[in-house]
């Protein structure tokens, strides 16, 4: 068993990178975001622990992160290569990764950190745009869609996510500054943490992942 790791703070199209990890690799994308908005919906325990610091747009504590992550690389779904990106978060997650590796012989292969300045990262995500029926991510400049404001999937309207406004993004990103340092130096002493230039086109980035991977034969 064994994960990569996509550190990236918002507009670093790191969610872009995981899809594409699963389109091109045996990685598949475990998310604790939308494992926790199941548990929610579907009203299990974990979901019932969560519910409320999701609606409050708090961290859920560790314990119950580390339980559905656990969970979920115990499924025996055949697959044993991880990615994730929205998860560890905090120090204490990295460190119950850890734990829960070495119990299962698994290793973390990459900690990729995708790197942009906010020059770039600040158009990208004014400029973004979200279909209210079918979710399908739009960018008024990069991917326009056909018809302004409305969806070419679905036909559904197109929105801006409230917390996607430019003294929004700031604060978004002076928070993931902060939540990321000791993660990113727990990483690199452990030798896994690789930079990656992410402002360039998605497939750029994914070309400088992909090599890093090819070369360690993963
Ligand atoms: P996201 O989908 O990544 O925007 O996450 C939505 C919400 O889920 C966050 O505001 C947290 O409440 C919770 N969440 C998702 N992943 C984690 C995590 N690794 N650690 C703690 N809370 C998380």
């Amino acid at each position: 068993m064994h994960a990569i790791i996509l550190l990236g703070g918002p507009g670093s199209g790191k969610g872009t990178a995981a899809d594409m990890l699963r389109k091109e690799t045996e990685y598949i994308h475990v998310s604790t975001g939308d494992m926790l908005r199941a548990a929610i919906k579907e009203g299990t325990p974990v979901g019932r622990e969560a519910e409320k610091f999701l609606t409050e747009g708090e961290l859920v504590p560790d314990d119950v992160i580390i339980r559905i992550v656990e969970d979920r690389l115990d499924e025996g779904t055949g697959h044993d290569a991880f990615t994730f990106a929205d998860f560890p978060r905090t120090l204490g997650q990295a460190e119950l990764l850890d734990r829960s590796f070495e119990g299962r012989n698994g290793s973390i292969r990459h900690v990729f950190c995708l790197k942009a300045p906010p020059e770039i990262l600040i158009p990208r995500l004014t400029g973004r745009r979200i279909c209210r029926s079918c979710g399908t991510n739009y960018h008024v400049v990069n991917i326009p869609p056909q018809v302004e404001g409305v969806c070419d999937n679905c036909g559904g309207e197109l929105y801006q996510r409230s917390d996607d406004e430019e003294s929004t993004i700031r604060h978004r990103l002076e928070v993931y500054e902060d939540q990321t340092r000791d993660l990113i130096s727990y990483y690199d002493k452990r030798g896994v943490l690789a930079p990656v230039e992410a402002g360039k086109a998605p497939q750029d980035t994914m070309g400088e992942i992909l090599e890093v991977l090819q070369k360690d034969g993963a």
